[in-house]
């Protein structure tokens, strides 16, 4: 039991995560406090940012948020610095910025013909670039430091084809891919304690999907139907089901893994529905 303890020990580890304001990094972020990790949360969003760390500062635990864009190579150096100087080392990156946009989405009645390529480079921009740039940057201390554990996040759309949501799609494979890219190059060359995982949720209903799978009385959309019948779990996930799986990832209890795309899914990603 004590070993198995001190292989979760995350306690004083610097943990940063983008996107910190949304409702999956701020579950995140609360898994980590209370491992007694110190955090700092990311966001382009000043007012969800300030909402989210006041909601979950408390008198025992370390957190911080700083306005970020993770598209703005400068902006992401100056906070880099700031980090550094108020902490002295980055242990844990989150890449929790992203998502998709609904100017990216196929319409009802639409094809891919009605796209506009500005909407579909958009939403690749955000979730892909948004994963690479912060990773350059606040990775590359962590690489010279020779350790640290760095979180992307993926989606059920990475793999199988999830209509209406191109650009987010192939945004997603690219992160898996990058995720992979990125885990080898590190271990080569920073060596075997610098790792480089990626978490892929299955349908957990949020802001982003709310009205593509629930209708406004609360019953399931088609899709979310269609959905919820290969889903072996039979319902949609709960934010807080990521948590373990990331308090894993960013422990040494997972420390022969890298490279990784670990599904939270409910089984969605291994059923053919047959
Ligand atoms: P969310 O919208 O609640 O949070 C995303 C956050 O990113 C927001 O606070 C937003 O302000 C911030 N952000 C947007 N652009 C930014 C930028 N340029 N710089 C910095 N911050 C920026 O979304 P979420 O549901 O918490 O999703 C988080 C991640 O999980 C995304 O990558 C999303 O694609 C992924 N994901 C979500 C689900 C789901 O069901 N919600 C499923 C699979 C994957």
């Amino acid at each position: 039991m004590k070993v198995l303890k001190s292989l979760f020990d995350i306690k004083s580890r610097v943990a940063v995560l983008s996107g910190g304001g949304g409702i999956l990094a701020g579950e995140m972020a609360k898994g980590l406090l209370d491992s007694g990790a110190r955090v700092v949360l990311l966001d382009i969003n000043e007012d969800n940012l300030k909402k989210k760390v006041k909601s979950l500062k408390t008198n025992d635990n370390d957190i911080t948020g700083y306005k970020c864009d993770v598209l703005d190579e400068n902006n992401l150096k100056a906070v880099n610095d700031k980090i550094l100087t108020k902490f002295g080392k980055i242990d844990i990156l989150v890449n929790a910025a992203g998502g998709n946009m609904t100017s990216a989405t196929i319409g009802l009645g639409q094809t891919i013909f009605d796209m506009k390529i500005e909407n579909f480079r958009k939403v690749t921009d955000l979730n892909l670039i948004g994963t690479v740039l912060p990773t350059l940057i606040f990775g590359e201390d962590m690489a010279k430091q020779k350790s640290g554990s760095i979180i992307n996040i993926s989606s059920m759309a990475s793999t199988s084809v999830i209509t209406r949501v191109v650009g987010y799609s192939a945004a997603k494979a690219a992160i898996d891919n990058f995720t992979k890219w990125m885990a080898v190059e590190l271990a080569q060359k920073f060596g075997d304690k610098i790792r480089v995982n990626a978490i892929a949720p299955g349908f957990l209903i949020t802001e982003q999907n709310r009205s593509l799978l629930t209708n406004e009385d609360g019953s399931l959309t088609d899709r979310g139907t269609t959905i919820l019948k290969i889903t072996p779990f039979k319902r949609f996930g709960e934010p807080d089901e990521l948590v373990g799986t990331v308090l894993w990832l960013a422990s040494d209890a997972s420390k022969f893994v890298t490279g990784a795309v670990i599904p939270i899914d409910g089984g969605f990603s291994i059923f053919s529905g047959v």
